[in-house]
């Protein structure tokens, strides 16, 4: 039964078919100028970015990963606020027509069979003309990544540990997309214009950014270095065992390395890099957060 051709609907949307009482619309979702579309978590509404051609040759079952919180759910719960509301004002469209047609059908016969009668009744049916679908104008990409396990392209605006299709990363790539993330920040920032960094530098936010990149730098190394110390040492947890926050710390870092049968950092690294370092990990402390 093609009745679905009595339904107009807007640019975009179109019904493709019908099973028994359930109508299934097609709503087209809009990329932007570099082929991305938007991906919203439904867990903690933080959006990311997908390459629209690589995912239209994904397959149809698939589950996506939050890239920021690892969230793993059926690709259609990350629809975004601005997908929904299209998607809903087609399905709003087709509502209305589906109440006017069936209110034809009512009062068509009512009409009729009251014609002559004492009730006078009059009823006509206007036809539908539907509005534009609202269009998609979101924030555009910030960082584009490429997952080295899937080869897929994504866009994140913060610092990420999961792709999209594959899941939670390695620990290189959570840390050196982290490094990314804060060069970005820095790199904004010193995009500015001249005067409004200096206001900015005035209020201390030029200070309070260099303080929270070396906060992130020493975060990154210590995650970076903890994973990694646990894949390559078999007795690691013994190792670690009542260390605390060992990773934070360069020098205890370096000796529990150095216990566990690697090189010497210090060594390796050589004196003067090991200097600018510890001199690093050291300033943090000179402005308490
Ligand atoms: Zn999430
Ligand atoms: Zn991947």
């Amino acid at each position: 039964m093609r009745d679905h051709h009595r339904f107009r609907m807007a640019d975009g949307a179109e019904l493709v078919g019908r099973q028994g009482d359930s109508f299934e619309t097609r709503v087209s979702i809009p990329s932007d100028d570099n082929g991305f579309f938007g991906r919203q978590c439904p867990e903690r509404s933080l959006v990311f970015r997908m390459d629209v051609q690589q995912y239209e040759a994904l397959p149809d079952s698939l589950a996506l990963w939050c890239v920021y919180c690892g969230h793993h759910a059926e690709y259609s719960e990350f629809m975004t606020e601005q997908q929904r509301d299209r998607i809903m004002h087609a399905a709003g469209d087709f509502a209305m027509q589906m109440v006017s047609q069936e209110l034809d059908k009512m009062f068509g016969g009512l009409a009729r069979s009251s014609r002559g009668g004492s009730i006078s009744f009059s009823y006509r049916s206007q036809p539908f003309y539907p509005h534009p679908l609202p269009g998609i104008d979101e924030e555009q990409l910030v960082r584009v990544r490429t997952c080295a396990g899937c080869q897929n392209n994504y866009a994140v605006f913060g610092e990420h540990r999961h792709c999209p299709m594959c899941g939670q990363l390695p620990a290189a790539s959570v840390a050196f997309d982290a490094l990314q993330a804060d060069t970005a920040r820095l790199d904004a920032l010193e995009a500015l214009p001249t005067d409004a960094k200096a206001l900015l530098r005035e209020q201390g936010v030029f200070t309070r950014n260099w303080v929270d990149t070396v906060e992130n730098v020493v975060g990154v190394v210590e995650a970076l270095a903890s994973s990694l110390f646990r894949a390559a040492v078999p007795n690691a947890a013994s190792l670690l065992n009542g260390k605390g926050a060992i990773f934070q710390c360069l020098d205890h870092m370096a000796d529990l390395i150095v216990t566990a049968g690697f090189l010497d950092l210090r060594t390796a690294l050589g004196p003067q890099t090991w200097q600018r370092l510890l001199e690093t990990w050291a300033a943090r402390h000179v402005f308490p957060p």
